[in-house]
């Protein structure tokens, strides 16, 4: 049974159109309980119906015209329980609607389980038999198997038809929903990257030039050709004439009209050559996988595979930089830091990624770049939206794929209003960051996810309240040189001195990883990151910290902060090694001096000893974006669980204040450097907390300012007492949201969630 739910699923999946899956699913399904009929029901919102979508067995005229109200009938018992009905007489149940258009008068047995998305029932899956039958255990938790796993490859398919349906028709006013991921809105066009040899993710896209797409492609097709050859040569001596024929049916599949001849009939027809190959290699491996006979079935993946082979060739052959038009929305399924660092700024307009949720690495960075993003659009049709004009509303998380002109209308007004309340922040850039009654606050900046991005919002920040250092380390080959390093932190020094600048020892791990450190792992926010690795690798450790006091002779302007601290144990051996590096350079020469280091407060375990850890060092940070994915357990990257992370969730704002006494009681300064310390309404917060250092994106910095100009730390204070009587993150942030829109700030909240 296991087999057949996972070959049906990986079916439904590659689908092309909600058509195609549903009819697999119903054909499919029926033939695995032995059923006389296997229906899908899905659910029309907006009439309130559930409509009879595909159909095996019952009479194939009546899909799309069977409509039965949402609450009545055994379909809709299934729906309002959203649970499994299973019943041995239906005819007889109570709740037995009779619909005459599908003839069903024949069929007692009844099995419906109900297709869920995000608590909503989105259809119902149904079998039914002549006889009366009662479905036995197995069968029933076979098709609630099933259902559960495709609800998501059913939504995905939806809107992947929707867009194909809809070229030549009216445009939609339809959305997608993601999450707000940075705020703001982008009109623009869609550019698709997608990992390289990955043929599933090869978008659809127009060939310029039909002549050269097929000479790229035969040229590909002989270089796989001379490889498998190749390799045939190599093994001959070692592998038996039976496996070595394996070769010859490799080299037959690669001279065979179905495979080439199909490619380049799509080339002709108007696909560019990666996307024609990708179309032809899954038709031929459904073939093979639709056998029943198990060695055939194998058969699917070795079409993968030389799909897989001929895609990397093609892709050699144009590895030249890619061309990102004006007003680039970049899409992927899980769009990478540097794949948006990629885009010159000038051209880019927006971010949506099919993965990943608000406060991914990404994510981050789009804010600091002030572009706005959506993200975890889990059913965006990825590949299919190359080229497409898309609109990406960065603060409800929506996209809009080729809408409605009255929705682009709309969004360019919506565009224009951001660019006024741009530039009456703008009057506010000369502004000390000073509260109504008199309280100054420092305003820091985040850097390092780029660097070029160092100098963005370095006149008005305070300094720098966190250099990220992973970047210098993720885009190269392998572990940067002492003298590498150095050059690149005395530039973000000199760039703010004598101002500040705190920079954090790497925090490679979690959703960073290096290309050439690489560490596998279940469970990688739980694992090997921040000072776990650096304190196993003393060498790294050292190397970085002997380049960051180098950099900083003469200026006296650096502070070290030490991230994912669980245990003092790790401060103290971390100080100890601080201090060996400095000792051995005061030894060879250079003129360093001992630097201001702290500790980010983001793990638990570190809140509940914020006093030993305030006594060792001399300031902490708290790190909102992980303290919060701690704790409440909640995966900070997870689009499927992003709607219960939040920073304004009351315990994290009692861990909080529990870190702010405990600096208090040791003198120690505390910041915040999460973005929560960029959002105008938890600055708030944070300020009736007692936090006077605050360190954001550069494009959060004068929206920051302007809340605390507007504000009183007495009225800041009065709103903290509030918040901390709210047993729920949406009560906070009403409250917040209010007490903004009454001091004529409404405009900043936009962004809520
Ligand atoms: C944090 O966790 O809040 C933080 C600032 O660090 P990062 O986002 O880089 O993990
Ligand atoms: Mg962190």
């Amino acid at each position: 049974m296991l087999e057949t739910l996972h070959r049906i699923v990986k079916e439904v999946n590659a689908a092309p159109d909600l058509g195609e899956a549903l009819e697999l699913i119903v054909t499919r399904v029926k033939k695995a309980v032995g059923a006389d009929v296997c229906s899908v029901y899905l659910t029309d919102f907006e009439r309130r119906e559930h409509v009879l979508r595909a159909t095996e067995g019952l009479q194939s005229a009546a899909v799309g015209k069977v409509r039965l109200p949402l609450h009545r009938g055994l379909i809709g018992l299934v729906c309002e329980r959203a649970e499994p009905v299973n019943v041995a007489d239906a005819p007889d149940h109570r709740h037995y609607l009779f619909a005459h258009e599908t003839g069903e008068t024949r069929y007692h047995g009844f099995l419906g389980v109900p297709i869920i998305q995000n608590r909503r029932v989105l259809g119902v899956l149904v079998v039914r038999q002549i006889e009366q039958r009662t479905f036995d255990d197995s069968e029933v938790t076979f098709l609630f198997t099933l259902a559960a796993q495709l609800a998501g490859a059913i939504t995905h398919a939806q809107a992947s038809g929707e867009l194909v349906a809809m070229e030549g028709v009216a445009p939609p006013t339809r959305f997608l929903q993601g999450r707000a991921g940075a705020p703001g809105v982008a009109l623009g066009t869609a550019v698709v990257v997608y990992p390289p040899a990955d043929l599933d993710a090869v978008p659809d896209r127009k060939a310029e030039d039909p002549e050269q797409e097929e000479e790229d492609f035969r040229t590909a097709v002989a270089a796989v050709v001379e490889d498998l050859m190749a390799l045939e040569d190599r093994v001959e001596d070692s592998l038996p004439a039976e496996d070595r024929a394996l070769f010859d049916a490799w080299l037959m599949m690669l001279g065979s009209d179905s495979l080439i001849g199909k490619t380049v009939e799509r080339i002709m027809a108007g696909d560019w050559a990666a996307g024609a190959l990708r179309q032809t290699i899954e038709e031929h491996a459904k073939v093979f996988d639709g056998m029943d006979d198990v060695y055939l079935r194998e058969r699917a993946s070795d079409v993968r595979d030389l799909g897989r082979r001929i895609l990397m060739h093609l892709q050699q052959e144009r590895s030249g930089p890619v061309d990102y038009p004006e007003d680039t929305i970049l899409v992927g399924d899980e769009v990478s830091a540097m794949q948006l660092a990629d885009v010159p700024m000038e051209r880019l307009a927006g971010l949506v990624s099919a993965k990943g949720a608000s406060f991914s690495h990404v994510a981050i960075l789009a804010r600091a770049m002030g572009v706005p993003a959506v993200m975890g659009v889990s059913d965006l049709p990825v590949g299919r939206v190359d080229g497409r004009f898309l609109i990406s509303d960065g603060y409800r998380g929506r996209i809009y794929v080729s809408p409605a002109p009255s929705v682009r209308t709309e969004y360019l007004r919506l565009a224009e209003e951001d660019r006024a309340l741009s530039a009456e922040l703008e009057a506010t850039r000369d502004l000390p960051p000073e509260t109504s009654d008199g309280v100054s606050v420092r305003l820091y900046l985040n850097t390092g996810l780029v660097s070029e991005m160092s100098t963005l919002g370095s006149d008005e920040a305070a300094g720098v309240g966190l250099y990220r250092t992973e970047v210098p380390f993720m885009v190269r080959d392998r572990f940067p040189s002492e003298e590498a390093q150095t050059a690149n932190y005395r530039n973000v020094l000199e760039t703010f001195a004598p101002r500040p600048v705190t920079i954090r020892t790497l925090d490679i791990g979690g959703d960073k990883p290096l290309p050439y450190f690489p560490v596998n792992e279940s469970n990688p926010f739980l694992g090997w990151r921040g000072i776990r690795i650096s304190l196993d690798h003393p060498e790294i450790f050292l190397t970085q910290v002997r380049a960051v006091l180098r950099a900083a002779v003469g200026l006296d302007n650096l502070q070290l902060l030490l991230p994912m601290i669980s245990n003092v144990s790790e401060v103290d051996d971390s100080l100890l090694l601080i201090q060996r590096a400095h000792d051995e350079l005061i030894e060879e020469g250079h003129g360093v001096k001992m630097p201001r280091v702290g500790v980010m407060i983001e793990v638990p375990a570190a809140v509940y000893q914020v006093e030993a850890l305030a006594r060792r060092v001399d300031f902490l940070s708290v790190g909102t974006n992980d303290l919060t994915q701690y704790l409440l357990a909640v995966d900070r990257n997870n689009s499927h669980v992003a709607e219960i992370y939040d920073d304004l969730h009351p315990a994290v704002l009692r861990a909080l204040i529990q870190v702010v006494e405990g600096g208090r009681q040791f003198h120690r300064e505390v910041s915040v450097c999460g973005e929560m310390a960029g959002s105008p309404a938890a600055a708030v917060l944070l300020l009736g907390m007692g936090v006077e250092n605050l360190s954001m994106s550069a494009s959060s910095l004068l929206r920051v300012k302007w809340v605390i100009h507007s504000i009183s730390r007495a009225r800041a204070r009065e709103l903290l007492q509030a918040a901390l009587r709210c047993e729920k993150a949406a009560e906070v942030r009403a409250l917040l949201s209010n007490a903004l829109e009454e001091i004529g700030l409404g405009g900043l909240v936009r962004a809520g969630k």
